[in-house]
């Protein structure tokens, strides 16, 4: 048994707890979503750190709250738009869930923002943790939080070396997120796990002798803090070939939106398709390729670029062309498309990979 869980004294739990509050008032960085108590703007904070870093995100939450600084700024925007400003950040179906949520709040219940967990965790894209996060920083409630950052943190104050994601693991971990988090205070207290594990207790150089609360921490106590959590297993890193095909016709070019379940749902892209690892792309075979794709044929006219790009567990090779219009036409009942001018490339959302493309295409048109 863990000895902090094994000695859940309240004395305990109180000291820890006052250890830790006096250390974030002299610590804690001045992040721009912690200047307020809006249940708004910590939802958008937070939606926006899941699988992003605090410094990535800064700059994306400034100018996102900027043109959307209420809830139904938002709710009433077109989905272009909203995924236009999240551009860059990935994951793109938190923006669209966002989007879907706050027309939600705003259809059904009036603008209101729930306050409980339960009521939270109705709403697309609002899981266990990102509900006790709203709930307890914008509404002072007493919602344990779990986290990457507090899931370390608590696997080492238990020195916890099972697996933290099994369901076992998950178990105890809510469990003890529950047992630490205080009445009075519960959103600061909160903040002020995270914050530890994320600036102290890191990943790989747990920073101990600065630590205020290592006198409660089992894993510092037997000298297994860096043993502690266990690491998951990486996924093999898959190595994928792909082509992106501008096509134009009387200087604009073909942009097609992603439909549902497709990857990037919702972003506009150039044709694009996988090719064979290694595979010749030869200007026959990818007019064949884009034909059968699209029913368009084209004349190829040559290489752009190639762009290399990781995502996930995928490093992408991307082979950027382009080409000229001949004959045929899209069907638009079953794919939406414009033919785009280059300066009208900004009000299209892109990928990363296709806004890299469309700046290329936009240089050689300035040249
Ligand atoms: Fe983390 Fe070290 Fe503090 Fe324990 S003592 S919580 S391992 S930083």
């Amino acid at each position: 048994m863990p000895e902090l869980l094994a000695d859940c004294k309240a004395e305990t739990l109180t000291r820890l707890r006052r250890a830790l509050r006096a250390w974030y008032s002299r610590h804690a960085r001045p992040l721009p979503w912690r200047k307020t108590a809006d249940p708004y703007v910590i939802w958008i904070s937070e939606i926006m750190l899941q699988q992003t870093t605090v410094a990535a995100v800064v700059p994306y939450f400034d100018r996102f709250v900027k043109r959307f600084p209420t809830l139904e700024s938002l709710a009433s925007a077109a989905e272009k738009e909203v995924l236009r400003r999240w551009e860059g950040l990935g994951y793109y179906s938190r923006a669209r869930n966002l989007h879907r949520a706050a027309r939600i709040l705003v259809r059904e219940r009036g603008g209101r923002f729930p306050n409980d967990v339960a009521e939270l965790l109705t709403l697309p894209g609002i899981g266990r943790y990102t509900a006790g996060a709203i709930a307890s920083f914008a509404f002072d409630k007493q919602a344990p939080i779990l986290e990457a950052n507090t899931l370390r943190l608590y696997c080492r104050l238990l020195d916890f070396g099972g697996d933290p994601r099994s369901a076992a693991g998950q178990k105890l971990l809510w469990g003890f997120a529950g047992q630490i988090v205080p009445r009075r205070h519960p959103g600061t207290f909160n903040q002020s796990l995270m914050e530890l594990g994320a600036t102290v207790c890191t990943v790989d150089e747990p920073r101990c002798s600065v630590c205020p609360v290592r006198g409660y921490c089992a894993a510092f106590s037997r000298g297994r803090q860096t043993q502690i959590p266990i690491p998951l297993p990486r996924a093999p890193v898959t190595e994928v070939t792909e082509v992106a095909v501008a096509i134009q016709r009387d200087g604009r070019y073909l942009l097609i939106k992603r439909l549902p379940g497709e990857r990037w749902a919702g972003l506009w892209d150039f044709v694009r398709f996988a090719w064979e690892q290694d595979g010749r792309i030869s200007p026959i075979r990818l007019a064949g390729a884009v034909y059968e794709r699209t029913g368009l044929k084209i004349a190829h006219q040559g290489a752009i670029a190639e762009i290399r790009h990781s995502v996930t567990r995928f490093r992408i090779n991307l082979s950027c062309h382009w080409a000229q219009w001949m004959t045929g036409e899209l069907d638009g009942r079953t794919r939406h498309f414009r033919w785009v001018a280059p300066s009208q490339f900004a009000r299209f959302p892109l990928s990363t990979t296709g806004r890299k493309f469309a700046r290329l295409l936009q240089e050689r048109g300035a040249q």
